[in-house]
């Protein structure tokens, strides 16, 4: 059987995951070469983490990784973390705040609650360094349609590599490379954060949507993507 491909203008044939991969690839090569030892790679063990996290590897396989964490986030996400840390060797440096915060402050003023447990050690973390690298997507939120490839903010510079992946992107990249998939996926989840503020959304809703649900806050951002961390 000959299999023919249908290439036209609405059907681009460039527009493939093949060639989405060595993109995102190359930003992080480049990147990689660009800023040496001063290039850390920020890992929150959500799926586009994971995936940011093992084009990162092939690029450098002993690239420095870093992880804020919370006492709120779930308990599986602490084993998930621990469990990728050993699967794929990774060189991390974990980081989380000692600040003791009230456990009705996520619900009161989660604001407040994200500066102190994700802005501030994010802060901590990128302290000496002259980028990082994200996986942040542009069809994941409201919030996230206007962010660039490479940004600067603050004199930081901050790479996106697969900012234009969609979530099937995502979840077939995980498949083909049979990436580990925290247990929260498999119960519906699509975006994870801290537990009490996500919230199992529709497959209609966008993927941050069921973040911080019930505030102002609502499918928004912790800060670390809006504020100069520097
Ligand atoms: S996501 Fe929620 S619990 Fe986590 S730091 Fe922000 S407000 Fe606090």
């Amino acid at each position: 059987m000959n299999l023919t491909i249908n290439k036209s203008p609405e059907n681009p044939i460039e527009n493939t995951i093949v060639n989405k991969i060595e993109h995102s690839k190359q930003i992080i090569s480049d990147a990689v070469k660009e800023y040496g030892d001063k290039i850390e790679v920020a890992c929150s063990f959500g799926k586009d983490s994971m995936v940011v996290v093992h084009l990162a590897l092939q690029i450098k396989p002993d690239i420095r990784i870093f992880s804020v964490m919370t006492p709120f986030k779930p308990k599986e996400t602490f084993e998930y973390k621990d469990k990728m840390i050993q699967h794929y060797n990774l060189n991390l440096v974990e980081y989380m705040s000692k600040e003791l915060v009230d456990p009705d402050l996520p619900k009161t003023d989660p604001n407040e609650c994200c500066r102190i447990l994700k802005v501030e050690p994010t802060k901590e973390a990128v302290k000496g360094l002259q980028a990082w690298i994200c996986g942040l997507r542009n069809t994941e939120g409201r919030t996230r349609k206007d962010y660039k490839e490479i940004e600067e903010k603050g004199g930081l510079i901050k790479v996106n590599p697969i900012l234009n992946w969609t979530e099937l992107d995502i979840w077939r990249y995980m498949a083909i490379n049979s990436i580990p998939v925290h247990p929260f996926y498999a119960r519906g989840y699509r975006s994870l954060g801290c537990e009490p503020c996500t919230t199992l959304i529709s497959d209609d809703a966008l993927e941050r949507e069921g973040r911080w649900i019930g505030t102002s806050k609502c499918g928004g951002e912790c800060g670390i993507h809006t504020q100069s961390l520097k």
